[in-house]
């Protein structure tokens, strides 16, 4: 059985897995931000760095072989990671890290909007952002220099994304969820090479016509670089309640996270270990909420008058009625003049009990399903 020494435990290993994989299968926490499950390391962040054989190595993309020993927390490991978790932060404007000036504290700044909310200064990431949780973790702070030296260009117009290129870390996860997992190729290769001071504001790396909006770099983004533009500022994540549910929009049975303020959905995203979708969803599973606070909505059956105007009704005289009129055309004309469409929405229960219905029920095979969603 192959086996290594992580951290001074012998570990068995299969072939072909890297120091982060079998570390995370045996409960050791090794910190990345740009690791992204289901596509090759992209190795850019840093912060995964252990020591192997006496070097230091990134844990995402090197493979563990036998007899290695692998130690993951030294105190030259952890200098490593603060040094590069601080360069992170001085890469743009990360304002949740500004530490007080030749302090080791956190700023009067953090300790005020740590208790404030709504506050259009703070990123809107925080309290939801891998990079100030490891600030947080490994106690760094900076952000400073880059705040009062740099101008980053910030794409505010679409419809349902806002990319701030001024907290975007170059880990590579957008452009990977995007070209490989959703396989869009909107984002261009040459993304992570560019230098976004230097970006004019109409040249984003972003090809908007391959752009579907299905949010999948915004999911992926391990800060505040994109962000929902539906819930940016309207609410902080500590007051969201999470709730899995599945996707009512298609039959797929993508499961969802609905995160949930005041009864209200803020923002859904998907589960990431969660079958079929791994975390994946569409356009509509993704932004297409609203429609549950409608005014629009109807709340109560509507029977047509003769004049072709609509009235109230209740459950009870509704179904009637529709009783009524389904047995008058199977009496007057037969079942195979009665059609049903299953609603595409519809969960794989309620199409099988309708496919029942139409079948045992009203005696006719004219049953079919909407494709349109
Ligand atoms: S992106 Fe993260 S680290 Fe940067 S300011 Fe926002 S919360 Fe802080
Ligand atoms: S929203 Fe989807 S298609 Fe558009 S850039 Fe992000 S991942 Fe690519
Ligand atoms: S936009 Fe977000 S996911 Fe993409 S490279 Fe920047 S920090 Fe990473």
């Amino acid at each position: 059985m192959n086996s290594f020494s992580l951290n001074g435990r012998e570990t068995p290993f299969e072939t072909g897995e890297t120091i982060l994989e079998v570390a995370e299968k045996n409960g050791v926490n090794i910190p990345s931000l740009c690791r992204l499950k289901g596509v090759e390391p992209i190795g850019n962040c840093g912060v995964c760095v252990v020591e192997a054989d006496g070097t230091h190595v990134l844990s995402c993309s090197t493979p563990v072989h036998q007899g290695m020993k692998v130690r993951t927390q030294t105190p030259a490991i952890v200098a490593a990671r603060k040094e590069r978790i601080k360069a992170l932060l001085d890469s743009g404007n990360h304002n949740c890290a500004i530490g007080s000036a030749g302090s080791k504290s956190w700023s009067t700044f953090q300790q005020t909007v740590q208790r404030s909310d709504g506050s259009a200064e703070l990123c809107p990431a925080w309290g939801d952002c891998r990079l100030q949780d490891l600030a947080y973790e490994y106690q760094v702070s900076g952000g400073r220099a880059a705040l009062s030296t740099r101008t980053y260009p910030r794409e505010s117009d679409a419809p349902l994304i806002i990319r701030d290129y001024s907290r975007c870390i170059r880990c590579g996860r957008c452009v990977a969820a995007c070209n490989e997992i959703q396989v869009n190729a909107a984002i261009h290769a040459d993304f992570l090479s560019a230098d976004p001071e230097l970006m004019p504001g109409k040249a984003y790396p972003v090809a908007k016509d391959n752009c579907v909006y299905c949010g999948e770099c915004v999911q992926a983004c391990p800060v505040g670089a994109l962000v929902e533009k539906k819930a940016r500022y309207h609410y902080r994540p500590w007051k969201a309640k999470k709730i899995r549910t599945t996707c009512p929009y298609c039959g797929v049975g993508c499961q969802q996270l609905l995160h949930v303020v005041d009864d209200r959905i803020v923002k859904v995203t998907g589960v990431e270990d969660g079958s079929p979708n791994m975390g994946r969803l569409c356009v509509k599973g993704r932004f297409g909420y609203d429609f549950i606070y409608s005014e629009e909505r109807l709340k109560t059956p509507l029977i047509r008058n003769d004049d072709g105007s609509f009235r109230e009704a209740t459950w009870d005289e509704a179904l009637g009625l529709v009783v009524d009129r389904f047995k008058q055309i199977i009496r007057d004309h037969g079942p195979d003049a009665m059609a049903g469409v299953s609603c595409a929405r519809s969960i794989n229960e309620d199409s099988y009990q309708m496919m029942k219905f139409f079948r045992a029920v009203i005696g006719t095979n004219n049953i079919d399903h909407c494709a349109r969603t």
